[in-house]
């Protein structure tokens, strides 16, 4: 092995399921230290990606290297026991009938594996739980020993799945800081399955996006977040406005002004596409919203639907007059204007997605009619 070597890769994995392909010439690279996260919707193929990485399924084409090692691929497959990888997943069924400290150093071998199982239960503040059976503890403490399992054998890549979606939110959020933390400390590469963006954007050095098999983007989160590749994967982080336009020399009109489309042919349909915290609103002076600006456009009125307060911000949806469509807006703190409100929208333009439409046919131009 040399030190400059991934830790662990995926080279044109594909995988069928009768006829049905879940997995489609996929490649993956992960490195010392490193977590990546596998996201995207349920059924996208995350879990059969990080089952054929563990070995406990096999791909159809592609191979597996671990160490610059072929481990999978054409004749050869290496056992999951075999691969010095570490699993974690949702159900991560301890064996009732051992102890907290024999559950952790199942597995282990040589003399010091009560020594080292017992080291662990220390790193995630169980130590004091060791002779208890895991029926005796909540669920987070049960979360805990079977990282602590899944960390003891000192394992270089640890594959896991959905490993926190059992647990509450509020104790979510502190095994999964602790479990990171651990990971980081021991240079342990990692690649972690979820449906929750949220949970990618606190945990993962980089996101693969996923959708229909393929790997769509993969990047750090804050690039895959700012930005997106399309419409759908600025959507799959949070909720986002779509305003549909047509290109004419290279821009489009819409009634928030002129949007630049390079590159993009005279007559494509374009979606611009925004997220609820970046529209700016402004109060109706005498029927006058802002003046234009180049940073922000026109601004265009709505009238208030419904306001919400949501906890850290508060949600203004807007039927706007312009085609009577619904718009979302975010701002921080209480913001609860009255239903019928005049209130105008900007959208600031280095906060704005311009994508080809494709053949979305709900994305109607505004103001053709078509
Ligand atoms: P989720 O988030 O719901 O777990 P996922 O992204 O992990 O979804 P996979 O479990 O990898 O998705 O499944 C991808 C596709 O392959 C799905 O359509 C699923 O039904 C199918 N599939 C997975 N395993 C099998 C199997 N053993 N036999 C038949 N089809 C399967």
């Amino acid at each position: 092995m040399t030190e400059n070597q991934p830790k662990l890769v995926l080279e044109g994995i594909t995988r069928e399921f009768a006829g049905h392909v879940a997995v489609n010439n996929l490649s993956l690279t992960l490195e010392h230290g490193q977590v990546t996260c596998l996201l995207g919707p349920s059924g996208c193929g995350k879990s059969t990606t990080l089952r054929i990485a563990a070995g406990v399924d096999r791909e159809d084409a592609g191979r597996v290297l671990l160490d610059g090692k072929l481990i999978s691929g054409g004749t050869v497959h290496l056992p999951p026991e075999k691969r010095s990888i570490g699993l974690m997943f949702q159900d991560f069924a301890l064996f009732p009938h051992l102890n907290v400290v024999q559950n952790v150093a199942f597995g282990l071998k040589g003399n010091d594996s009560r020594a080292r199982a017992l080291e662990m239960l220390e790193r995630v503040g169980l130590a004091h739980q060791a002779d208890k059976y895991p029926h005796m503890l909540s669920g987070g403490e049960q979360q805990r020993v079977a990282l602590a399992r899944a960390l003891a054998p000192k394992p270089e890549v640890m594959l896991m799945d959905e490993p926190f979606s059992g647990l509450d939110n509020r104790l979510r959020d502190g095994i999964r800081d602790e479990t990171l933390g651990i990971l980081k400390e021991e240079g342990t590469a990692v690649l972690l399955v979820t449906h929750e963006p949220e949970e990618a954007m606190r945990m993962a050095d980089q996101i693969a996006l996923m959708r229909r098999g393929e790997i769509v983007q993969i990047g750090a989160p804050y690039n895959i977040y700012n930005n997106p590749k399309d419409r759908e994967a600025a959507a799959f982080f949070s909720d986002v406005n779509v305003i549909c336009g047509k290109v004419v020399n290279a821009q489009t009109d819409t009634p928030f002004g002129q949007f630049f489309a390079p590159g993009m042919a005279d007559g494509t349909k374009v979606e611009i596409v925004i997220r609820p915290q970046h529209l700016r609103i402004d109060f109706d002076r005498n029927g006058k919203g802002p003046n234009p600006t180049p940073q922000e456009g026109v601004p265009a009125r709505g009238l208030v639907e419904r306001a919400r307060f949501l906890g850290s911000e508060s949600l203004v949806e807007l039927r706007m007059e312009y085609d009577n469509s619904l718009l979302r807006a975010t701002v921080p703190g209480v913001f609860l204007p009255k239903e019928g409100t005049p209130l105008w929208l900007s959208m600031r333009r280095d906060r704005c997605f311009v994508f080809p439409a494709g053949n979305n046919e709900r994305c109607i131009p505004v103001g053709t009619g078509k």
